[in-house]
């Protein structure tokens, strides 16, 4: 039995006192909530007030990215050592914003996996494809070439601690939801791909979240498929109420 996940991407918003105040709200609501995992992962400015902020409670800390070295002439960038000196056991990698946006390829992706790793960080590993790849009955090879790009050279017992994070890119703020049964159908293609590339009983072990506009509303319904072990919120996870409630949803 895979325990489950939700996980709040905060992307590039909250102040730190807005960050603050937002877990002592989730804690409020959640405290009594120890059947599955809860993970805030706050900018870079607010890791730290809000490492401190959660402790004692059953709220875990995550950062949106890193650089794969540890330290050095990387001006603007955020080390693996400095995200897990400020208290983060997990980090996102490969988010399809950081993929558009910021350049990231296959390659740098599986750097910052390696990276990631070797501290001891628990990775979050996003894949997923465009409106227009699923439309052209793409979604399948894109998967796979993400998926064998970013785990290449990894052993057995390196991806039993990465997580997966499936996001459909046409279904990230959008408020398309993906329907449960084609995120159920893709997230099991998706751990198919991992048996056949390690071990089916690896692959039983893996978590898969999904993650493209999970509500409240929608959320109990997802997260009842059998390939779905948790979801990874942006929009809703800014709201401590909306974001208690998509946890609710998971017990
Ligand atoms: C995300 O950015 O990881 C995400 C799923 O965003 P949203 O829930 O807003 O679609």
């Amino acid at each position: 039995m895979r325990r489950l996940m939700i996980a709040g991407n905060w992307k590039m918003n909250k102040t730190v006192a807005e960050g603050v105040d937002l877990v002592r709200k989730l804690s409020y609501a959640t405290n009594n909530i120890t059947s599955l995992d809860i993970l805030v992962c706050p900018t870079f400015t607010a890791l730290k007030s809000v490492s401190e902020a959660i402790k004692g409670t059953n709220i875990k800390l995550g950062a949106q990215n890193m650089f794969w070295e540890e330290s050095g002439a990387y001006t603007g960038e955020i080390s693996p050592l400095m995200i897990k000196d400020v208290g983060c056991e997990y980090v996102i990698i490969g988010h399809s914003e950081r993929r558009e946006y910021f350049g990231e390829t296959e390659e740098t992706v599986n750097k910052k996996l390696k990276s990631a790793l070797s501290y001891s960080l628990k990775p979050i590993l996003c894949i997923g494809e465009k409106l227009a790849e699923r439309e052209s009955g793409a979604t399948e090879r894109v998967l796979e070439t993400q998926i064998v790009g970013a785990l290449d050279g990894f052993s057995a017992v390196e991806m039993e601690q990465i997580i997966i994070a499936y996001e459909p890119i046409w279904a990230i703020g959008t408020g398309k939801t993906a329907t449960p049964e084609i995120a159920d159908s893709t997230q099991k293609f998706i751990r198919d791909k991992i048996a056949s590339i390690f071990n089916s009983q690896l692959a039983n072990k893996i978590r898969i979240l999904y993650g493209g506009s999970v509500k409240p509303e929608n959320a109990k319904d997802l997260l009842s498929c059998e390939n779905i072990d948790g979801a990874l919120v942006g929009g809703a996870s800014l709201d401590a109420d909306k974001f208690a409630k998509i946890i609710e949803a998971g017990l």
